[in-house]
């Protein structure tokens, strides 16, 4: 059991890797097989990348987050008192 979450924690090691580059042939023959047996890992897998792109996208949406302008002043009060 305890190598089975050592080839988890492997294969979703590989499965980032190979989001940024090819695998060796050797580490995408270990993740196919891997994939092939382990149901979590699949959908890390998939899931993972469309993560990534959601976090790219957001990290990229200009902030609309705006403070009440009330709220803005007194904590530029408190951040101006001396400590
Ligand atoms: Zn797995």
């Amino acid at each position: 059991m305890r190598t089975f979450i050592s080839d988890c924690q492997r294969a979703t090691l590989l499965i980032e890797r190979r989001a940024d580059q090819q695998l060796p042939l050797a580490e995408r023959v270990q993740l196919w097989a891997h994939l092939h047996l382990c149901a979590y890992c699949r959908r890390y897998a998939v899931q993972s990348p469309a993560l990534a792109r959601a976090a790219r996208l957001t990290a990229q949406a200009p902030s609309t987050a705006r403070l009440p302008s009330d709220f803005a002043a007194q904590l530029q009060r408190r951040l101006d008192e001396p400590s």
